[in-house]
């Protein structure tokens, strides 16, 4: 038995149950992979019993020589592996890293252009019921509804209109790419700040498979658990230093106390894992099975936002096949294949029902999940959004989807 288990054998079994449910059905949450168990092995190590509050060289406590390199290694890594010239690796999540860049350029009050919630936007670029829209006077722009993608001729408009300090670029629901040289045409027409945050597209950026925004943005956020496959937490990047040195003060003493070493550690792996060569491959592999998924539920008459995808997620009209977004979640989900309901462009039902469901190929692919396994399940999919109250025809694809799974395990 493990010193877990003997310990304290409730968690025990319910860490086993959850490995049982990972192993057991297709994750389509775009924002979920796996990481390696290189990365896990890092983040359970004792490096979680030392603090380090400050940064490399520069703490507030003793001991912190060997947390030091640590923390270094991940900063040269990721700089390394996003072209940037200065780093913070302690934000703990994406949302905590967003917080330290707004404070990092602007002040309470200020005008902020942040994208909808409900077109693909984050709760922290500006939703009334997160901090960023309690703080900041947040003007969500959105997309054009006839292509339903970003409308930069509109941003340009509202920019000029609004005058705001900063344009936040970046979105977690967002299937094609993003022009940030646009944006920070945009951005600097009016005067304003761009800070763009790649959360979900983290590792195809690394990848070079999507535009960097490193040299286009004042500061880049990002989370390290999505496309990135890192432990869950985030980082933040700028190429100007005299940011980098607010954006460090702000993460710590600003809104953050000790580091979490052990985490930083697991970062580093995940980060040498991008720069090797076998990632390249990974995240080309994440975008054509999007591409083929969102052609196969094309061709069985689903249709999809944008009618595409150029990124690791598609965004399904389940309106189209008569479902709103929370029926077909329930219906996939007792076919065992996990994904999440989502607002589509102007979507009439609320964040609680919606008319459509996202769905991500990064975790599927981490567990080698090839183009002709997307052509089968699309056909899933279709039949399971088609049978959504049949019991007996959703039990049965769980069960095709069960031996598929065990074919390819995580880990
Ligand atoms: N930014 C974007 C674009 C995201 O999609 C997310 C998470 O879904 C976050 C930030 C927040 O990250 P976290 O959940 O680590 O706070």
């Amino acid at each position: 038995a493990t010193s877990l288990d003997t310990m304290d054998s409730e968690i025990t079994k319910l860490v086993e149950l959850e490995r049982v449910r990972q192993e057991e059905g297709l994750e389509l949450i775009a924002s979920e992979n796996y990481t390696s168990k290189a990365v896990m092995e890092a983040q359970g190590t004792i490096l979680t019993n030392k603090y380090a509050e400050g940064l490399p060289g520069k703490r507030y406590y003793g001991g912190c020589e060997v947390v030091d390199s640590v923390e270094t290694l991940a900063i040269e890594r990721v700089k390394k592996l996003f072209g940037a010239k200065f780093a913070n690796v302690q934000a703990h999540s994406g949302s905590g890293a967003n917080m330290a860049a707004y404070f990092s350029l602007l002040e309470v009050g200020d005008k902020v252009l942040g994208m909808n919630l409900a077109e693909g936007g984050h709760l922290t670029h500006g939703s009334p019921v997160n901090f960023s829209g309690k703080l900041f006077k947040i003007i969500p722009y959105g997309l054009d509804l006839e292509s339903e993608t970003i409308d930069y001729d509109a941003l340009r408009d509202l920019a000029l209109k609004e005058k705001p300090k900063m344009i936040i670029a970046g979105a977690s629901a967002y299937p094609r790419t993003i022009d940030f040289e646009k944006f920070r045409s945009i951005a600097d027409e009016v005067g304003a700040y761009l800070m763009v945050d790649m959360a979900h597209i983290a590792g195809l950026v690394a990848a070079g498979l999507h535009p960097n925004p490193v040299p286009h943005a004042h500061v880049v956020t990002s989370t390290t658990h999505k496309t990135l496959r890192g432990p869950r937490g985030g980082i933040i990047l700028t190429n100007d230093e005299e940011l980098a040195k607010k954006i460090n003060f702000n993460v710590f003493p600003g809104i953050q106390g000790g580091p979490l070493e052990h985490v930083i550690a697991a970062k580093a792996v995940s980060f040498k894992e991008a720069l090797e060569p076998s990632y390249i491959d990974y995240q080309k592999q994440v975008i054509l099975n999007a591409k083929v998924l969102g052609e196969k539920l094309q061709a069985e008459g689903i249709e999809i936002v944008s009618g595409g995808t150029d990124n690791h997620l598609l965004l399904v009209k389940t309106d189209s096949v008569n479902l709103s977004g929370k029926q077909a979640e329930h219906a996939l989900e007792a076919a065992g294949i996990t994904c999440n309901k989502n607002m589509i462009p102007g979507d009439k039902r609320s964040p609680f029902v919606t008319s459509g469901v996202r769905l991500g190929t990064p975790a599927i692919t981490t567990r080698g999940l090839k183009e002709n396994h997307m052509e089968q399940l699309g056909t899933w999919i279709s039949k399971a959004l088609r049978n959504s109250e049949d019991e007996g025809v959703l039990k049965s694809i769980k069960e095709e989807v069960l031996t598929l799974c065990r074919e390819y395990p995580v880990y």
